[in-house]
């Protein structure tokens, strides 16, 4: 795998000026856009989609969150579109859309939060006409395509949510309302509210049929995704109260020893759902039969690095207290950052649904949940066999 380290440096530190400063984090999606990232699931290249590579992404994914919890989300966007254009684009389509990300460096973002009015779209014989908003536009106008859901008037067996390819030079900047961004953390994922109402796109831009954005095991499954920028998040909090504790010469306190010990656990726990998520994506995602296993082990990798995430932010706190979270110190925003960014959609619906899974399970729990072998490297196995 490539080394993007000197790539998570700059990101980390241009995190510190974009929140002082309020500004888009421009100069952050140009190093992105310069990095080679943008291509790297694309046919051919390092994580290409057409191999099972999904545990190696979501590591990826881990290490951008790390360096910045921003572009961590924004660059997670752009992954999610292609692997959705991977998998329902036609060939036109996805050649097009694959030039503009290895030839023109364009960055893809997916926006499916209804603001308060929702999108519709109206399709007539040669064009589509967008209606409505959308909220939590992650990259604002510095993503250069944004696939948007909506209801179209198109019949469908199945539900009627259509995918669009909105390209952004076709939104104006009136439509972006700045103002609408006023959260507690993540300032810089500039996620907007954008009103579409009223653009006009060709058939070209219809991603896939109605109901393809919602279907299993793809939308449910793709959770682990964000989970992995978010358990990355947490490992900056570690690594910077570390660094805070270092400082100050408290390392050796046995109080602030207890509670390194347990955020430390903490996180390799949530290493290993991240990892086995990944390899069970691949494992399940073509056989149909596993896919209800598939989605409730994503969920349940949501909720654990969730639960992960509120652990080593707690104990991060109390490992630095009031002086370690005074703004303009870095621990503070990365604090507000993945407090924010831990809200995403129905937590306890989620929670509803992985129980419900483990309910209609038959077997024992020693059953449910299966750990691959190729999650260890060949000393452990050899290790572990020496003490049996
Ligand atoms: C930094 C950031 C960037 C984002 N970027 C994007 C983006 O680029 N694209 C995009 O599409 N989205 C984006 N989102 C939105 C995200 O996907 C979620 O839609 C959003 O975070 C939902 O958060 P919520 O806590 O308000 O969710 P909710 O689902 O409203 O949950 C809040 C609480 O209400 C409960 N609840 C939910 N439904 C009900 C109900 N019917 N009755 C009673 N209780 C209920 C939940 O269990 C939870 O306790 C972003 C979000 C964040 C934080």
């Amino acid at each position: 795998m490539t080394d993007y380290s000197q790539l998570y440096h700059q990101l980390d530190a241009l995190a510190v000026l974009t929140e002082q400063s309020g500004e888009m984090p421009a100069e952050e999606i140009l190093l992105l856009k310069k990095s080679g990232l943008l291509t790297i699931v694309l046919p051919g290249h390092e994580l290409d989609f057409a191999n099972e590579n999904t545990a190696a992404l979501l590591a990826l994914l881990k290490d951008v969150g790390r360096s910045n919890g921003a572009i961590g989300r924004i660059y997670e966007g752009h992954i999610n579109t292609l692997y959705l254009i991977h998998l329902y684009a036609d060939p036109a389509q996805r050649r097009y859309w694959y030039n503009e990300v290895e030839l023109n460096r364009k960055l893809f973002g997916v926006w499916n939060t209804d603001g308060a009015t929702g999108i519709s779209f109206q399709v007539t014989g040669h064009q589509i006409i967008i209606n409505g908003a959308k909220g939590f536009c992650s990259g604002s106008n510095l993503v250069d395509y944004a696939l948007i859901g909506g209801k179209t008037d198109l019949p469908s067996a199945t539900s009627n949510w259509q995918m669009v390819i909105v390209p952004m030079q076709e939104v104006e900047e009136y439509r972006i309302e700045r103002n609408s961004w006023r959260p507690m953390g993540m300032k810089a994922s500039v996620s907007h509210t954008i009103d579409f109402s009223g653009v006009k796109l060709d058939h070209n831009a219809l991603l896939g049929q109605t109901g393809d954005y919602l279907k299993a095991p793809y939308f449910l499954g793709g959770a682990i995704r964000f989970a992995s920028v978010q358990l990355g998040m947490a490992e900056a909090v570690y690594n910077k109260t570390m660094d805070f504790l270092r400082r100050l010469d408290r390392l050796e306190d046995h109080f602030q020893k207890m509670r390194i010990g347990k955020m430390g656990m903490a996180i390799h726990s949530g290493q290993l759902w991240i990892d086995n998520a990944g390899h069970e994506f691949d494992r399940c995602s073509n056989q149909p039969a596993l896919y209800e296993h598939l989605i409730a082990y994503a969920n349940m990798t949501r909720l654990t690095i969730e639960a992960t995430c509120l652990d080593v932010l707690q104990l991060s706190a109390q490992c630095v207290g009031a002086r370690g979270l005074m703004a303009p110190g870095d621990l503070e925003r990365w604090h507000r950052d993945l407090s924010y960014y831990l809200r995403q959609p129905a937590p306890d619906a989620t929670l509803q649904n992985a129980a419900g899974y483990l309910i209609r399970r038959e077997e024992g729990i020693e059953h449910s949940f299966p750990i691959q072998a190729q999650n260890f490297p060949v000393q452990a196995q050899n290790e572990q066999t020496a003490y049996s």
